[in-house]
């Protein structure tokens, strides 16, 4: 596989290149994450200033900026220190001045010679009724008057760096730009209205008007999809390569799953029925399975999971289910141990606990197949892990599991067959970007018998009430959650938190009433903390937001949020997710820190008005942007320079479907437009992807 194409370098090259970038701008500059010539095409303006020229200053309604041809009069120096040195201009119709602070005479006398002709432009503002120029942001001998565009761009700025710099450098990288082969498919350009690349670029920073500013403007358009487009097809390639994988074909038979069906104390929801029917048929196919198991918190995932575990077991290998923290890795092995009792199946657990002998048995017991399905933390992927063999691994609870450590565990080696879970119900745009290589099944039922959580909202300033009302439910018998603030993103912050509130809360109810767990604790006393809570000997359990995801006590019919301000929607759609899971009737209190304000209140009031964890997350995308809803940098999901995942959504999908069939008709990309894709990727710097291309 060759490099970069020639045709790219000089947009690789060095910054200080480009006209108006010395060495310590440049520095500056790559300190930002803008590099190379590229990263300055890339860098779009944010704004624009009108600068067309006008006759005279007359009719502008001050303050406003205005751009006219002057006759430059009368210099007047300041008589004392601290006033501002004057000079009187006149416009075609009338006269103002142009003023300026701590300015040099000489200096200005130069640039404003008296008697002479100079196009200016800045802001005009009114003064002791006086019309006036403070600082002009341009004077320019009317032959140069073309260095001001009649709409000036307005770039975003960092220290040290002056629009003058961005304007320059921007001008001069646009001037390194080659003539590229078209990427984009003909059909869906010509139906867009859509420039090419270049005349694009050209465009972005040669704004008309504002409306060529907007992310609708063609050439704007244009160049996101461009970002899209490289995303998608980085995606497509990842799963074309995991296709190309021979998987193994594990058969199920239904002997074992059959067996736990019968013994279950109730009848899989359709939702379920159809998941495990498609995983089914990925299982048996000779491809490699590579899928997305999408269900709101409560719909059920786990039983699924355990299905598809089961189906490979039958066909005569082994599975793993990874859980992204110890209680979750033990919840799963204590709620699925009885079910695999009841069909023979030897489950076991592995966690980062296990050390020395216990340890090696059980990885003897995976080496030898005397194991099963194994359930653990990340632990169950370590180097010296050897499974007898493995074919299928579950990944529970993985949003934080991105594309590129995907991309990982598919080049591990074996054919194993990948399902990840995830109760984190993301607007389809996301799931594009975020799953785009992965074929989903949704869970889009819950299992029946759930009463609605009845969700209020209550000012902290009430906290005593609040507490004494807890009190009364906790000797009625009921259990309930009390999650505490994140303070910081630091689990120690949260401790200190969550401790406070458990002292305060014992000293009301009672010791023994009140448990407590954290990420600090060793893992012993947090399991025994737990194990207490489900047992019900405690009733109220104090936590910070380890338990977030997964936890499963049916008794527990109350969640108190404290702080709710300071989460996230979709966290605090999971945290409610934790209860409602009995017969019994459940309540979620949002505890804020008042005064909250208007968006603060809308957002815990969409909390209020809808469980349906998808509405949630397209309110929570709305209102915080695409970055904030999955945490950017943890979800796999690019950065997007130009492309907006909120105002673009729909064309994430287009891009999925292109890139696609791209693959699909081009498999090796040695077609015209299959070439031009490459260099698209090159561009957009998708070099991993590029590894992905198949040969031959
Ligand atoms: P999640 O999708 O959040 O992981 P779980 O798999 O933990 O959900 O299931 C939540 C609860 O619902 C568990 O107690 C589970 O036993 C129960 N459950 C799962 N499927 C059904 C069903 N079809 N009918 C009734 N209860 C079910
Ligand atoms: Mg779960």
């Amino acid at each position: 596989m060759s490099g970069r194409p020639e045709i790219l370098f000089p947009l690789f090259g060095a910054l200080t290149k480009l006209d108006g970038i010395g060495p310590k701008s440049a520095q500056t500059l790559e300190g930002v994450g803008i590099a190379k010539p590229l990263d300055i095409l890339m860098t779009l303006p944010l704004s624009g200033v009108d600068r067309h020229r006008r006759a005279s200053i007359r009719e502008v309604v001050a303050p406003s900026v205005a751009t006219v041809e002057v006759m430059v009069g009368e210099h007047h120096p300041p008589r004392t220190r601290g006033r501002p040195y004057r000079v009187h201009v006149e416009d075609a119709e009338t006269s103002f001045q142009l003023v300026f602070f701590h300015a040099r005479g000489d200096y200005l006398q130069k640039l404003l010679p008296t008697g002479q002709r100079r196009l200016v432009s800045g802001k005009v503002e009114i003064f002791d009724g006086i019309a006036q120029i403070v600082h002009p942001d341009h004077v320019l001998p009317v032959a140069e008057a073309e260095d001001i565009p009649a709409f000036e761009p307005v770039y975003p700025l960092h220290a040290g760096i002056t629009q003058k710099a961005m304007w320059k450098a921007t001008r001069s990288a646009l001037g390194l730009m080659p003539d590229l082969a078209e990427w984009i498919d003909p059909a869906l350009k010509a139906r867009e209205n859509w420039p090419c690349w270049t005349a694009a670029m050209q465009a972005v920073h040669h704004p008309q008007a504002t409306s060529d500013l907007s992310p609708h403007a063609p050439a704007r358009e244009r160049l996101a999809y461009d970002e899209l487009l490289a995303h998608q097809l980085t995606l497509a390639l990842a799963r074309a390569a995991t296709r190309r994988t021979k998987g193994i074909a594990s058969v199920p038979t239904r002997v074992l799953s059959d067996q736990v069906l019968a013994a279950l104390p109730y009848k899989p929801t359709n939702a379920q029925t159809r998941a495990i029917s498609e995983i089914a048929g990925d299982l048996a196919a000779p491809l490699r399975m590579n899928r997305l198991l999408q269900g709101d918190v409560g719909s059920g995932k786990t039983l699924v999971a355990f299905m598809a575990l089961l189906g490979v077991v039958e066909a005569g290998g082994q599975g793993v289910m990874m859980a992204p923290t110890e209680i979750l890795a033990r919840q799963h092995l204590d709620g699925l141990q009885p079910l695999a009792e009841s069909a023979g199946v030897v489950l076991e657990i592995l966690t980062g606990r296990d050390k020395g002998t216990a340890r090696t048995t059980k990885l003897a017991a995976l080496a030898e197949g005397r194991i099963n399905i194994l359930v653990g933390t990340h632990a169950v992927f370590q180097k010296d892990i050897v499974f007898n063999d493995l074919r299928l691994a579950v990944i529970d609870e993985q949003h934080r599991f991105g594309v590129s450590q995907r991309m990982e565990l598919g080049a591990k080696g074996q054919a194993v067959d990948v399902l990840v879970m995830t109760a984190t119900p993301i607007p389809r745009s996301l799931a594009l970007a975020q799953y785009g290589d992965m074929d989903v099944s949704v869970l889009d039922e819950k299992p029946p018998g759930r009463t609605p959580v009845q969700t209020a909202l209550v000012s902290s300033a009430r906290m005593d009430e609040v507490v004494e009302k807890l009190h009364h439910a906790v000797t009625e018998g009921r259990q309930a959650y009390w999650v505490c603030p994140l303070v910081e993103e630091s689990e120690v912050v949260d401790m200190t938190a969550a401790e406070e509130r458990f002292k305060r809360l014992r000293a009301v109810m009672g010791e023994g009433v009140v448990g407590l767990v954290h990420g600090q604790m060793p893992p012993a006393e947090k399991d025994a903390a737990m194990a207490r809570f489900v047992a019900g000997e405690t009733k109220v359990l104090v936590a910070t937001t380890v338990i977030e995801v997964g936890v499963n006590v049916p008794n527990a019919s109350i969640m108190m949020i404290e702080h709710a301000d300071r989460f996230g929607l979709a966290q605090l759609h999971q945290l409610r997710g934790r209860v409602g899971r009995g017969a019994a009737a459940s309540t979620c209190l949002l505890i804020y820190q008042a005064p909250l304000g208007e968006t603060g209140r809308r957002r815990l009031e969409i909390l209020r008005e809808t469980e349906d964890g998808f509405r949630i997350s397209e309110e929570d995308l709305a209102m915080r942007g695409a970055g904030d809803v999955i945490g950017t940098a943890q979800s796999g999901i690019p950065r997007f320079r130009i492309a907006d995942l909120e105002r673009q959504a729909g064309q994430m999908a287009v891009a999925q479907t292109d890139a696609r069939r791209l693959l699909n008709d081009d498999p090796t990309l040695e077609t015209d437009r299959g070439k031009a894709a490459r260099t698209l990727l090159w561009l957009m710097e998708q070099d991993k992807a590029i590894l992905l291309i198949s040969v031959g």
